[in-house]
């Protein structure tokens, strides 16, 4: 079994990160954490903690990539949400066992090293949703 336990962070995509870190600095006056690049997807990544979630940041690195083309078909803006769960091998078994689409069936590696996957938005409602689990 697996329980969520939080939104663990939402996901934005943006074309230039230097300047949408800016808003959430200068504007907003929040903090930037943990800015990493993961080849798999990509993307450059950074945090920015609020409460007991955070924003997630996203700029392709790539014009090939999954940001990338996410922005050129919907512009910037909310790519997905990311639900912290206990165990994603459980959740994942469960998900694909009540017949779920997902987009990954075996975890990957996410930024700040988190086990993650996708679930597919025809399943969700629209929502790209991400499993996260982080030891
Ligand atoms: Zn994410």
């Amino acid at each position: 079994m697996f329980n969520v336990l939080k939104i663990d962070h939402i996901g934005i995509a943006v074309k230039d990160m230097e300047a949408a870190k800016k808003f959430y600095t200068e504007v907003l006056g929040m903090a930037v954490q943990g800015e990493e690049v993961v080849e798999q997807q990509k993307v450059k990544v950074c945090f920015i903690p609020s409460g007991d979630s955070e924003i997630e940041l996203l700029e392709s690195t790539s014009p090939d990539g999954p940001i990338a083309k996410f922005i050129e078909k919907n512009g910037e803006g909310v790519q997905h949400i990311a639900l912290r769960v206990d165990n994603i091998e459980a959740a994942l078994a469960d998900l694909k066992a009540k017949g779920i689409r997902l987009i990954d069936e075996e975890p990957r590696y996410g930024a700040g090293a988190a086990s993650i996957a996708f679930v597919h938005p025809k399943a969700t409602g629209g929502i790209l949703l991400e499993l996260s689990e982080r030891k």
